[in-house]
């Protein structure tokens, strides 16, 4: 499915039980030639409500993170691992079967825009993306070489709203982006892990970090 065919179903997507949650699909945004591919967990509430992905406290957040590197959002594609909100106040976090389902259009997202960085924040994504078990907070900020692309794993977004040690940590990591962007893309080890299964129960065909 190429990403013109997959905006397009989405947008009217019914595969799994969120649908019943959303009000509105968030796809995604960006250029389709951006370098960084920012993928975060689910719409919240904000996202839902706005149709556009990283709103509210933790779209500002994302602003200042991005702007401390010198990039804007036009520089940058965002997403998410699904693409309707999921039920609950606040959100529950999306189950396995759920980004099992939306998995063609994340993969449409990364075939098109084709990045060189693919920023994963928290654990779901982290682990998703890099194929590797461990927590979000043991890995982060260590490039995974997987596909072509550095695979870049860091703390939520929510997380580091409520917690400045982790606002810190997550300043760190995305001060390591610029490195990464400039790099030269890495020889490919392994295909990019998003399993269709349990999350987090697998490693990584090439384990190494950058
Ligand atoms: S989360 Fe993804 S698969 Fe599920 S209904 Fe929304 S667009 Fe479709």
């Amino acid at each position: 499915m190429d990403f013109a065919e997959a905006q397009k179903e989405a947008l009217g997507c019914r595969r799994c039980g969120l649908c019943h949650s959303r009000s509105q699909v968030v796809f995604g945004e960006g250029p389709l030639n951006a370098e960084l591919f920012v993928v975060g967990e689910a719409p919240g509430f904000n996202e839902d409500r706005e149709g556009r992905t990283f709103q509210g406290a933790s779209g500002m957040l994302l602003d200042r993170l991005l702007g401390s590197i010198g990039l804007g959002r036009d520089r940058a594609y965002l997403t998410t691992l699904v693409k309707c909100r999921p039920p609950g106040t606040p959100p529950r976090g999306p189950k396995p079967a759920e980004i099992n389902s939306c998995r063609e259009y994340l993969m449409s997202q990364l075939a098109a825009v084709d990045p060189k960085v693919v920023l994963a924040l928290g654990d779901l994504a982290s682990r998703l993306l890099t194929g590797r078990k461990e927590a979000v907070s043991r890995i982060r900020g260590r490039a995974v070489p997987l596909d072509g692309r550095f695979v870049f794993p860091t703390l939520s977004l929510p997380r580091a709203l409520y917690t400045p040690a982790d606002r810190a940590l997550l300043l760190s990591d995305f001060g390591r982006l610029p490195e990464l962007l400039s790099a030269e893309r890495p020889a490919t080890y392994g295909t990019l892990n998003i399993p269709g299964g349990e999350t987090g129960a697998r490693e990584p065909a090439q384990p190494e970090l950058f």
